[in-house]
Protein backbone atom coordinates (compact mmCIF):
# COMPACT_ATOMS: atom_id res chain seq x y z
CA UNK A 1 0.00 0.00 0.00
CA UNK A 2 2.44 2.55 1.28
CA UNK A 3 4.54 1.50 -1.90
CA UNK A 4 0.97 2.39 -4.12
CA UNK A 5 1.15 5.39 -2.48
CA UNK A 6 4.29 6.32 -3.38
CA UNK A 7 3.91 5.67 -6.53
CA UNK A 8 0.81 8.18 -6.67
CA UNK A 9 2.96 10.85 -5.36
CA UNK A 10 5.92 10.68 -7.77
CA UNK A 11 3.41 10.72 -10.83
CA UNK A 12 1.68 13.79 -9.39
CA UNK A 13 5.06 15.16 -8.97
CA UNK A 14 6.57 14.05 -12.30
CA UNK A 15 3.26 15.62 -14.19
CA UNK A 16 3.85 18.81 -12.40
CA UNK A 17 7.66 19.10 -12.99
CA UNK A 18 7.34 18.46 -17.05
CA UNK A 19 4.10 20.63 -17.48
CA UNK A 20 1.20 18.19 -17.56
CA UNK A 21 -0.72 18.62 -14.62
CA UNK A 22 -0.97 21.30 -11.89
CA UNK A 23 -3.05 22.32 -8.97
CA UNK A 24 -5.56 24.73 -10.16
CA UNK A 25 -5.04 28.65 -9.45
CA UNK A 26 -1.94 27.00 -7.51
CA UNK A 27 -0.55 30.84 -6.50
CA UNK A 28 -3.56 30.60 -4.36
CA UNK A 29 -2.98 27.55 -2.95
CA UNK A 30 -5.00 25.58 -5.26
CA UNK A 31 -8.59 24.72 -5.26
CA UNK A 32 -9.76 21.45 -3.75
CA UNK A 33 -9.92 18.87 -6.13
CA UNK A 34 -9.45 20.89 -9.15
CA UNK A 35 -6.55 20.69 -11.68
CA UNK A 36 -5.63 22.51 -14.26
CA UNK A 37 -3.03 20.67 -17.41
CA UNK A 38 -0.22 22.20 -18.64
CA UNK A 39 1.46 22.71 -22.07
CA UNK A 40 1.80 19.08 -22.44
CA UNK A 41 -0.98 17.44 -20.53
CA UNK A 42 -3.05 19.41 -22.98
CA UNK A 43 -1.47 17.57 -25.72
CA UNK A 44 -1.75 14.39 -24.30
CA UNK A 45 -5.28 14.83 -23.23
CA UNK A 46 -6.37 16.14 -26.82
CA UNK A 47 -4.62 12.50 -28.37
CA UNK A 48 -7.06 10.57 -25.22
CA UNK A 49 -9.74 12.35 -27.01
CA UNK A 50 -9.06 12.15 -30.45
CA UNK A 51 -8.42 8.31 -30.05
CA UNK A 52 -12.02 8.19 -28.47
CA UNK A 53 -13.13 10.23 -31.17
CA UNK A 54 -11.87 8.91 -34.33
CA UNK A 55 -12.81 5.23 -32.95
CA UNK A 56 -16.10 5.81 -31.71
CA UNK A 57 -17.30 8.19 -34.54
CA UNK A 58 -15.38 8.30 -37.72
CA UNK A 59 -14.60 4.31 -37.50
CA UNK A 60 -18.55 4.00 -37.12
CA UNK A 61 -20.81 4.60 -39.71
CA UNK A 62 -23.65 4.19 -37.41
CA UNK A 63 -22.67 6.62 -34.40
CA UNK A 64 -22.41 10.18 -35.22
CA UNK A 65 -20.75 13.04 -32.94
CA UNK A 66 -22.76 15.96 -30.54
CA UNK A 67 -21.86 18.55 -29.00
CA UNK A 68 -24.49 19.91 -26.51
CA UNK A 69 -24.68 22.95 -24.16
CA UNK A 70 -23.67 22.45 -20.26
CA UNK A 71 -26.57 24.27 -18.82
CA UNK A 72 -29.73 22.56 -19.91
CA UNK A 73 -33.23 22.84 -18.86
CA UNK A 74 -33.78 22.33 -15.36
CA UNK A 75 -36.53 20.41 -15.96
CA UNK A 76 -34.08 17.72 -17.83
CA UNK A 77 -32.66 16.83 -14.04
CA UNK A 78 -36.14 16.46 -12.75
CA UNK A 79 -36.81 14.06 -15.34
CA UNK A 80 -33.23 12.12 -15.15
CA UNK A 81 -33.56 11.48 -11.38
CA UNK A 82 -30.77 13.73 -10.56
CA UNK A 83 -32.69 16.26 -8.37
CA UNK A 84 -34.12 13.28 -6.52
CA UNK A 85 -31.71 10.30 -6.71
CA UNK A 86 -27.94 11.32 -7.59
CA UNK A 87 -27.10 11.08 -4.15
CA UNK A 88 -24.40 9.71 -2.17
CA UNK A 89 -24.23 8.17 0.82
CA UNK A 90 -22.08 10.22 3.51
CA UNK A 91 -20.57 9.21 6.86
CA UNK A 92 -18.69 10.70 9.21
CA UNK A 93 -15.92 9.46 11.45
CA UNK A 94 -16.54 11.58 15.19
CA UNK A 95 -13.28 11.54 15.88
CA UNK A 96 -11.23 11.95 12.87
CA UNK A 97 -14.06 14.12 11.54
CA UNK A 98 -13.11 13.08 8.04
CA UNK A 99 -16.02 12.49 5.52
CA UNK A 100 -16.63 8.99 3.12
CA UNK A 101 -18.55 8.09 0.92
CA UNK A 102 -20.54 4.89 2.69
CA UNK A 103 -20.97 2.78 0.02
CA UNK A 104 -17.28 2.77 -1.04
CA UNK A 105 -16.11 2.01 2.63
CA UNK A 106 -18.08 -1.37 1.99
CA UNK A 107 -16.11 -1.73 -1.52
CA UNK A 108 -13.26 -1.18 0.12
CA UNK A 109 -13.74 -3.66 2.94
CA UNK A 110 -15.08 -6.46 0.06
CA UNK A 111 -11.53 -6.08 -1.88
CA UNK A 112 -9.34 -6.52 1.13
CA UNK A 113 -11.30 -9.93 1.27
CA UNK A 114 -10.64 -10.63 -2.39
CA UNK A 115 -6.86 -10.31 -2.23
CA UNK A 116 -7.15 -12.59 1.10
CA UNK A 117 -8.23 -15.12 -1.50
CA UNK A 118 -6.11 -13.69 -3.90
CA UNK A 119 -3.54 -14.29 -1.44
CA UNK A 120 -4.53 -18.49 -0.89
CA UNK A 121 -4.12 -18.70 -4.47
CA UNK A 122 -0.63 -17.59 -4.83
CA UNK A 123 -0.01 -19.85 -1.95
CA UNK A 124 -1.63 -22.54 -3.44
CA UNK A 125 1.04 -22.13 -6.48
CA UNK A 126 3.53 -22.43 -4.85
CA UNK A 127 2.94 -25.54 -3.15
CA UNK A 128 1.69 -27.45 -5.94
CA UNK A 129 3.94 -25.21 -8.77
CA UNK A 130 3.01 -27.19 -12.38
CA UNK A 131 0.20 -28.93 -10.71
CA UNK A 132 -1.68 -26.56 -9.42
CA UNK A 133 -5.52 -25.68 -11.49
CA UNK A 134 -6.50 -22.47 -9.87
CA UNK A 135 -10.25 -23.18 -10.96
CA UNK A 136 -10.26 -26.43 -9.09
CA UNK A 137 -8.65 -25.08 -6.02
CA UNK A 138 -11.13 -21.87 -6.43
CA UNK A 139 -14.00 -24.29 -5.83
CA UNK A 140 -12.72 -26.67 -2.96
CA UNK A 141 -10.37 -24.93 -1.12
CA UNK A 142 -11.96 -24.10 2.41
CA UNK A 143 -10.57 -20.89 3.10
CA UNK A 144 -11.52 -19.23 -0.69
CA UNK A 145 -14.91 -20.35 -0.30
CA UNK A 146 -15.52 -19.24 2.89
CA UNK A 147 -14.28 -16.06 1.92
CA UNK A 148 -15.97 -16.17 -1.26
CA UNK A 149 -19.16 -16.66 0.89
CA UNK A 150 -18.48 -13.46 2.72
CA UNK A 151 -18.20 -11.07 0.01
CA UNK A 152 -21.46 -12.47 -1.08
CA UNK A 153 -23.28 -11.82 1.91
CA UNK A 154 -21.92 -8.49 2.11
CA UNK A 155 -22.75 -7.73 -1.75
CA UNK A 156 -26.39 -9.16 -1.03
CA UNK A 157 -26.54 -6.96 2.54
CA UNK A 158 -25.37 -4.01 0.36
CA UNK A 159 -27.58 -4.20 -2.63
CA UNK A 160 -30.56 -4.22 -0.04
CA UNK A 161 -29.77 -1.41 2.06
CA UNK A 162 -28.79 1.02 -0.48
CA UNK A 163 -31.20 0.02 -2.92
CA UNK A 164 -34.20 0.64 -0.37
CA UNK A 165 -32.26 3.72 0.72
CA UNK A 166 -32.22 1.75 4.21
CA UNK A 167 -29.69 4.53 5.88
CA UNK A 168 -29.50 2.77 8.99
CA UNK A 169 -28.86 -0.54 7.31
CA UNK A 170 -25.92 0.78 5.53
CA UNK A 171 -24.54 1.68 8.86
CA UNK A 172 -25.14 -1.46 10.29
CA UNK A 173 -23.36 -2.85 7.91
CA UNK A 174 -20.32 -0.87 8.11
CA UNK A 175 -20.36 -1.19 11.88
CA UNK A 176 -21.13 -5.25 11.69
CA UNK A 177 -17.82 -5.51 9.17
CA UNK A 178 -16.47 -3.56 12.00
CA UNK A 179 -14.72 -1.02 9.43
CA UNK A 180 -12.52 1.77 10.98
CA UNK A 181 -11.30 5.37 10.06
CA UNK A 182 -8.11 5.12 8.28
CA UNK A 183 -7.46 8.27 9.89
CA UNK A 184 -8.53 7.87 13.23
CA UNK A 185 -8.85 3.79 13.88
CA UNK A 186 -11.86 3.83 15.43
CA UNK A 187 -15.21 2.75 14.39
CA UNK A 188 -17.11 6.16 16.09
CA UNK A 189 -19.17 6.82 13.10
CA UNK A 190 -22.26 9.02 12.67
CA UNK A 191 -25.33 8.54 10.91
CA UNK A 192 -25.69 8.16 7.21
CA UNK A 193 -27.12 11.02 5.51
CA UNK A 194 -27.42 11.56 1.61
CA UNK A 195 -26.21 14.54 -0.25
CA UNK A 196 -27.04 15.24 -3.55
CA UNK A 197 -24.04 15.99 -5.85
CA UNK A 198 -25.00 18.56 -8.71
CA UNK A 199 -24.05 21.92 -8.38
CA UNK A 200 -26.80 24.63 -8.74
CA UNK A 201 -26.34 28.33 -9.86
CA UNK A 202 -29.07 30.77 -11.24
CA UNK A 203 -29.60 31.76 -14.20
CA UNK A 204 -29.51 35.64 -15.26
CA UNK A 205 -30.57 38.06 -12.32
CA UNK A 206 -33.57 36.56 -11.14
CA UNK A 207 -33.37 34.58 -7.87
CA UNK A 208 -34.70 31.44 -6.32
CA UNK A 209 -36.41 28.13 -7.51
CA UNK A 210 -37.67 29.37 -10.99
CA UNK A 211 -34.06 30.56 -12.12
CA UNK A 212 -31.93 27.71 -10.36
CA UNK A 213 -30.42 25.49 -13.29
CA UNK A 214 -27.85 23.01 -12.74
CA UNK A 215 -23.87 22.45 -14.02
CA UNK A 216 -24.58 18.83 -15.66
CA UNK A 217 -23.36 15.83 -13.52
CA UNK A 218 -23.21 13.94 -17.27
CA UNK A 219 -22.90 14.50 -20.90
CA UNK A 220 -25.58 11.46 -21.15
CA UNK A 221 -29.08 13.94 -20.99
CA UNK A 222 -27.86 16.17 -23.71
CA UNK A 223 -27.49 13.21 -26.22
CA UNK A 224 -31.13 12.56 -24.84
CA UNK A 225 -32.71 14.77 -25.22
CA UNK A 226 -31.05 15.68 -29.11
CA UNK A 227 -31.81 12.44 -29.80
CA UNK A 228 -34.79 13.39 -32.46
CA UNK A 229 -33.33 15.94 -33.59
CA UNK A 230 -30.19 13.77 -34.15
CA UNK A 231 -31.84 10.97 -35.78
CA UNK A 232 -34.31 12.94 -38.35
CA UNK A 233 -31.54 14.93 -39.68
CA UNK A 234 -29.27 12.48 -39.71
CA UNK A 235 -31.85 9.35 -40.81
CA UNK A 236 -30.34 6.86 -38.99
CA UNK A 237 -31.50 3.75 -38.63
CA UNK A 238 -31.82 1.69 -35.27
CA UNK A 239 -29.23 0.57 -34.18
CA UNK A 240 -27.24 3.83 -34.03
CA UNK A 241 -25.43 6.00 -31.56
CA UNK A 242 -24.55 9.12 -30.27
CA UNK A 243 -21.59 10.47 -29.08
CA UNK A 244 -20.05 13.27 -27.25
CA UNK A 245 -16.98 14.68 -25.48
CA UNK A 246 -17.24 17.37 -22.75
CA UNK A 247 -16.90 18.51 -19.59
CA UNK A 248 -18.99 17.38 -16.04
CA UNK A 249 -19.68 18.32 -12.46
CA UNK A 250 -20.17 16.68 -9.45
CA UNK A 251 -20.03 18.36 -5.53
CA UNK A 252 -17.81 15.06 -4.89
CA UNK A 253 -17.20 14.72 -0.86
CA UNK A 254 -14.36 13.10 -0.68
CA UNK A 255 -12.23 13.91 -3.46
CA UNK A 256 -8.82 12.97 -3.14
CA UNK A 257 -6.74 11.16 -5.26
CA UNK A 258 -5.12 13.91 -7.90
CA UNK A 259 -7.32 13.60 -11.20
CA UNK A 260 -8.90 10.41 -10.57
CA UNK A 261 -11.99 11.80 -8.53
CA UNK A 262 -12.25 15.64 -8.99
CA UNK A 263 -15.48 18.57 -9.10
CA UNK A 264 -14.80 19.38 -12.52
CA UNK A 265 -13.74 16.63 -15.15
CA UNK A 266 -14.33 15.78 -18.61
CA UNK A 267 -16.47 12.43 -20.45
CA UNK A 268 -16.61 10.63 -23.24
CA UNK A 269 -19.91 9.12 -23.22
CA UNK A 270 -22.17 7.23 -25.96
CA UNK A 271 -25.65 6.07 -26.10
CA UNK A 272 -26.40 3.24 -28.54
CA UNK A 273 -30.06 3.16 -29.45
CA UNK A 274 -31.40 -0.62 -30.06
CA UNK A 275 -34.71 -2.19 -30.42
CA UNK A 276 -36.36 -3.07 -27.13
CA UNK A 277 -35.31 -6.53 -26.07
CA UNK A 278 -32.29 -6.81 -28.20
CA UNK A 279 -30.34 -4.72 -25.47
CA UNK A 280 -28.12 -7.67 -23.65
CA UNK A 281 -27.07 -8.55 -27.21
CA UNK A 282 -25.40 -4.83 -27.42
CA UNK A 283 -24.26 -4.63 -24.10
CA UNK A 284 -22.08 -7.65 -24.82
CA UNK A 285 -20.72 -6.24 -28.09
CA UNK A 286 -20.12 -2.67 -26.46
CA UNK A 287 -17.99 -4.51 -23.35
CA UNK A 288 -15.96 -6.65 -25.82
CA UNK A 289 -15.24 -3.34 -28.22
CA UNK A 290 -14.41 -1.47 -24.90
CA UNK A 291 -11.99 -3.17 -23.74
CA UNK A 292 -10.45 -3.28 -27.21
CA UNK A 293 -9.96 -0.25 -27.27
CA UNK A 294 -8.28 -0.48 -24.22
CA UNK A 295 -6.13 -3.29 -24.78
CA UNK A 296 -5.24 -1.75 -28.24
CA UNK A 297 -2.62 0.89 -26.36
CA UNK A 298 -0.07 -1.88 -25.18
CA UNK A 299 -1.09 -1.37 -21.32
CA UNK A 300 -0.60 -5.13 -19.83
CA UNK A 301 -3.96 -6.58 -20.17
CA UNK A 302 -3.64 -7.36 -16.45
CA UNK A 303 -4.46 -3.83 -15.66
CA UNK A 304 -8.06 -4.27 -16.20
CA UNK A 305 -10.51 -5.90 -15.00
CA UNK A 306 -14.33 -6.29 -15.64
CA UNK A 307 -17.02 -5.34 -12.55
CA UNK A 308 -20.35 -5.77 -12.32
CA UNK A 309 -22.33 -3.43 -10.78
CA UNK A 310 -23.59 -4.53 -6.95
CA UNK A 311 -26.30 -1.92 -6.89
CA UNK A 312 -28.21 -0.88 -10.33
CA UNK A 313 -28.83 2.79 -10.60
CA UNK A 314 -32.39 3.11 -11.05
CA UNK A 315 -32.20 3.37 -14.83
CA UNK A 316 -30.38 0.32 -15.62
CA UNK A 317 -30.91 -3.55 -16.16
CA UNK A 318 -27.57 -4.60 -16.29
CA UNK A 319 -24.60 -2.25 -15.84
CA UNK A 320 -20.57 -2.91 -14.71
CA UNK A 321 -17.02 -0.89 -14.80
CA UNK A 322 -13.64 -1.44 -16.62
CA UNK A 323 -11.69 -1.22 -13.71
CA UNK A 324 -8.16 -0.25 -14.26
CA UNK A 325 -4.81 -1.05 -11.50
CA UNK A 326 -4.56 2.60 -10.63
CA UNK A 327 -1.78 3.40 -8.47
CA UNK A 328 -4.47 3.33 -5.25
CA UNK A 329 -5.33 -0.12 -6.53
CA UNK A 330 -7.92 -1.02 -8.88
CA UNK A 331 -11.01 1.45 -9.08
CA UNK A 332 -13.63 2.41 -11.99
CA UNK A 333 -12.33 3.90 -15.27
CA UNK A 334 -15.22 3.31 -17.77
CA UNK A 335 -19.14 2.02 -17.03
CA UNK A 336 -21.25 0.42 -19.51
CA UNK A 337 -24.91 0.50 -18.85
CA UNK A 338 -28.06 -0.91 -19.90
CA UNK A 339 -30.18 1.96 -19.51
CA UNK A 340 -33.25 0.82 -21.03
CA UNK A 341 -35.75 3.22 -22.33
CA UNK A 342 -35.87 5.42 -18.89
CA UNK A 343 -33.95 8.43 -19.80
CA UNK A 344 -36.49 8.50 -22.86
CA UNK A 345 -39.31 7.86 -21.56
CA UNK A 346 -39.01 10.29 -18.50
CA UNK A 347 -38.56 13.03 -21.15
CA UNK A 348 -41.03 12.23 -22.97
CA UNK A 349 -43.36 12.12 -20.07
CA UNK A 350 -41.76 15.44 -18.48
CA UNK A 351 -41.50 17.47 -21.84
CA UNK A 352 -45.05 16.16 -23.38
CA UNK A 353 -43.26 15.61 -26.56
CA UNK A 354 -42.28 12.45 -28.35
CA UNK A 355 -39.30 10.27 -28.70
CA UNK A 356 -40.02 7.52 -30.81
CA UNK A 357 -39.20 5.82 -33.60
CA UNK A 358 -40.19 4.22 -36.39
CA UNK A 359 -38.89 1.10 -36.89
CA UNK A 360 -39.45 0.29 -41.06
CA UNK A 361 -38.44 -3.57 -40.55
CA UNK A 362 -41.18 -4.20 -37.99
CA UNK A 363 -43.76 -1.49 -38.80
CA UNK A 364 -43.40 -0.16 -35.60
CA UNK A 365 -43.31 2.65 -33.16
CA UNK A 366 -40.99 2.23 -29.82
CA UNK A 367 -39.00 3.95 -27.16
CA UNK A 368 -35.35 2.93 -28.30
CA UNK A 369 -33.50 1.26 -25.49
CA UNK A 370 -29.64 2.05 -24.49
CA UNK A 371 -26.67 1.06 -24.40
CA UNK A 372 -24.39 3.41 -22.62
CA UNK A 373 -20.38 3.60 -22.63
CA UNK A 374 -18.72 6.51 -20.38
CA UNK A 375 -15.72 7.24 -19.91
CA UNK A 376 -13.82 9.85 -17.57
CA UNK A 377 -10.81 11.74 -20.03
CA UNK A 378 -9.29 12.55 -16.68
CA UNK A 379 -9.59 9.15 -15.38
CA UNK A 380 -7.90 7.58 -18.95
CA UNK A 381 -5.17 10.34 -18.12
CA UNK A 382 -4.45 8.34 -15.34
CA UNK A 383 -4.47 5.36 -16.63
CA UNK A 384 -2.07 6.15 -19.36
CA UNK A 385 0.34 8.25 -17.07
CA UNK A 386 0.38 5.70 -14.51
CA UNK A 387 1.24 2.72 -16.54
CA UNK A 388 3.78 4.63 -19.15
CA UNK A 389 5.86 6.13 -16.05
CA UNK A 390 9.38 4.26 -15.00
CA UNK A 391 12.20 4.68 -13.21
CA UNK A 392 14.97 1.95 -15.77
CA UNK A 393 18.18 0.44 -14.03
CA UNK A 394 21.35 1.28 -16.88
CA UNK A 395 23.85 -0.21 -16.62
CA UNK A 396 25.64 2.55 -15.06
CA UNK A 397 22.78 4.82 -14.41
CA UNK A 398 19.39 5.00 -14.38
CA UNK A 399 16.49 6.92 -16.20
CA UNK A 400 12.78 8.00 -15.55
CA UNK A 401 11.55 7.45 -18.69
CA UNK A 402 7.30 8.19 -19.83
CA UNK A 403 6.53 4.83 -22.07
CA UNK A 404 3.14 6.29 -23.83
CA UNK A 405 1.78 4.42 -26.40
CA UNK A 406 3.43 6.45 -29.57
CA UNK A 407 0.31 7.91 -30.78
CA UNK A 408 -0.61 9.28 -27.84
CA UNK A 409 2.54 11.10 -26.66
CA UNK A 410 2.60 15.05 -26.65
CA UNK A 411 5.49 15.02 -29.00
CA UNK A 412 5.98 12.44 -31.67
CA UNK A 413 9.36 13.90 -32.71
CA UNK A 414 12.19 15.31 -31.22
CA UNK A 415 14.36 17.51 -33.84
CA UNK A 416 17.86 17.96 -32.57
CA UNK A 417 21.25 19.19 -34.41
CA UNK A 418 24.33 17.25 -32.79
CA UNK A 419 26.23 21.17 -32.19
CA UNK A 420 25.33 24.50 -32.25
CA UNK A 421 27.20 25.41 -35.56
CA UNK A 422 28.34 24.27 -38.59
CA UNK A 423 24.27 24.85 -39.90
CA UNK A 424 23.48 22.03 -38.36
CA UNK A 425 20.51 23.91 -36.54
CA UNK A 426 18.92 25.43 -39.72
CA UNK A 427 19.17 21.29 -41.56
CA UNK A 428 17.70 20.70 -38.02
CA UNK A 429 15.00 23.31 -38.66
CA UNK A 430 14.45 22.35 -41.91
CA UNK A 431 13.54 18.70 -41.30
CA UNK A 432 11.08 20.22 -38.25
CA UNK A 433 9.52 22.43 -40.77
CA UNK A 434 8.91 19.63 -43.04
CA UNK A 435 7.43 17.08 -40.53
CA UNK A 436 5.29 19.35 -37.88
CA UNK A 437 2.89 19.33 -40.59
CA UNK A 438 1.86 15.60 -39.71
CA UNK A 439 3.65 15.27 -36.38
CA UNK A 440 3.37 17.47 -33.44
CA UNK A 441 7.61 18.05 -33.07
CA UNK A 442 9.69 19.86 -30.56
CA UNK A 443 13.02 21.59 -31.53
CA UNK A 444 16.08 21.13 -28.64
CA UNK A 445 19.86 21.80 -29.35
CA UNK A 446 20.62 23.13 -25.58
CA UNK A 447 22.68 20.51 -23.47
CA UNK A 448 24.81 17.43 -24.39
CA UNK A 449 23.01 14.83 -26.56
CA UNK A 450 22.51 12.41 -23.44
CA UNK A 451 20.50 15.36 -21.54
CA UNK A 452 18.21 15.62 -24.30
CA UNK A 453 17.40 12.69 -24.70
CA UNK A 454 16.76 11.72 -20.92
CA UNK A 455 14.81 15.16 -21.47
CA UNK A 456 12.40 13.17 -23.91
CA UNK A 457 12.41 9.83 -22.32
CA UNK A 458 10.81 11.81 -19.15
CA UNK A 459 8.01 13.32 -21.47
CA UNK A 460 7.53 10.49 -23.70
CA UNK A 461 8.79 11.88 -26.74
CA UNK A 462 9.10 8.32 -28.84
CA UNK A 463 11.62 9.33 -31.29
CA UNK A 464 14.73 11.61 -31.05
CA UNK A 465 16.10 12.91 -35.01
CA UNK A 466 19.83 13.76 -34.50
CA UNK A 467 21.52 16.01 -37.47
CA UNK A 468 24.87 15.74 -37.80
CA UNK A 469 27.93 16.56 -39.75
CA UNK A 470 27.32 13.12 -42.23
CA UNK A 471 23.63 14.89 -42.28
CA UNK A 472 25.27 17.56 -44.58
CA UNK A 473 26.72 15.59 -46.50
CA UNK A 474 24.36 12.16 -47.29
CA UNK A 475 20.93 13.57 -46.30
CA UNK A 476 20.90 11.06 -43.44
CA UNK A 477 19.97 11.29 -39.72
CA UNK A 478 19.96 8.83 -36.66
CA UNK A 479 16.72 8.12 -35.38
CA UNK A 480 16.96 7.44 -31.28
CA UNK A 481 13.95 4.74 -30.58
CA UNK A 482 12.75 6.06 -26.69
CA UNK A 483 11.85 2.47 -25.22
CA UNK A 484 14.59 0.57 -27.21
CA UNK A 485 17.57 3.62 -26.88
CA UNK A 486 18.82 2.16 -29.92
CA UNK A 487 19.85 4.21 -33.06
CA UNK A 488 19.13 3.91 -36.71
CA UNK A 489 20.50 5.79 -39.80
CA UNK A 490 17.78 6.45 -42.03
CA UNK A 491 17.19 8.79 -45.09
CA UNK A 492 15.83 12.30 -44.40
CA UNK A 493 13.17 11.53 -46.99
CA UNK A 494 11.87 8.53 -45.33
CA UNK A 495 11.22 9.74 -42.02
CA UNK A 496 7.64 11.13 -42.05
CA UNK A 497 7.15 8.08 -43.71
CA UNK A 498 8.60 5.96 -40.80
CA UNK A 499 6.93 7.90 -37.81
CA UNK A 500 3.42 7.28 -39.67
CA UNK A 501 3.83 3.70 -39.31
CA UNK A 502 5.16 3.91 -36.10
CA UNK A 503 3.19 7.01 -34.26
CA UNK A 504 -0.02 7.24 -36.40
CA UNK A 505 -3.76 7.05 -34.63
CA UNK A 506 -4.17 4.18 -37.15
CA UNK A 507 -1.23 2.11 -35.45
CA UNK A 508 -4.12 1.57 -32.63
CA UNK A 509 -7.35 1.80 -34.63
CA UNK A 510 -6.01 -1.33 -37.15
P1 LIG B 1 -17.49 6.64 -9.08
O1 LIG B 1 -18.23 5.39 -8.62
O2 LIG B 1 -16.00 6.46 -9.15
O3 LIG B 1 -17.94 7.88 -8.39
P2 LIG B 1 -19.47 6.83 -11.10
O4 LIG B 1 -19.94 5.41 -11.17
O5 LIG B 1 -20.27 7.83 -10.37
O6 LIG B 1 -17.94 6.86 -10.59
P3 LIG B 1 -20.30 7.38 -13.76
O7 LIG B 1 -21.45 8.19 -13.33
O8 LIG B 1 -20.52 6.02 -14.32
O9 LIG B 1 -19.22 7.32 -12.56
O10 LIG B 1 -19.45 8.26 -14.78
C1 LIG B 1 -18.80 7.71 -15.90
C2 LIG B 1 -17.32 7.96 -15.88
O11 LIG B 1 -17.01 9.33 -15.61
C3 LIG B 1 -16.58 7.19 -14.81
O12 LIG B 1 -16.29 5.88 -15.24
C4 LIG B 1 -15.33 8.00 -14.62
O13 LIG B 1 -14.33 7.65 -15.56
C5 LIG B 1 -15.79 9.42 -14.89
N1 LIG B 1 -15.99 10.15 -13.63
C6 LIG B 1 -17.07 10.12 -12.84
N2 LIG B 1 -16.92 10.94 -11.78
C7 LIG B 1 -15.69 11.51 -11.92
C8 LIG B 1 -14.95 12.46 -11.15
N3 LIG B 1 -15.45 13.00 -10.05
N4 LIG B 1 -13.72 12.82 -11.58
C9 LIG B 1 -13.21 12.29 -12.70
N5 LIG B 1 -13.86 11.40 -13.47
C10 LIG B 1 -15.09 11.01 -13.10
Amino acid sequence: MQQKEDNLKSIISHAKEYGFVFPSSEIYDGLAATYDYGQLGAELKNNIKAYWWKSMVQMHENIVGLDSAIFMHPTTWKASGHVDAFNDPLIDNKDSKKRYRADVLIEEAIEKIRQKIDKEVAKGLKRFEDAFNEAEFRATNPNVLRNVEKITEIENRMRETLGNNDLDGVRNLIIDLEIVCPVSGTKNWTEVRQFNLMFSTELGSVAGDAATIYLRPETAQGIFVNFLNVQKTSRLKIPFGIAQIGKAFRNEIVARQFIFRMREFEQMEMQFFVRPGEEMKWYDYWKSERIKWHKALGIPETSYRFHDHIKLAHYANAACDIEFDFPMGFKELEGIHSRTDYDLKQHEEHSGKKLQYFDPEINENYVPYVIETSIGVDRMFLAVLSSSLKEEQLENDTRVVLSLPAALAPYKVAVMPLTKKDGLPEKAREILNVLKFDFNCVYDEKDSAGKRYRRQDAIGTPYCVMVDHQTLEDNTVTIRDRDTMEQERVAIEDLAGIFTDRCSMKTLLM
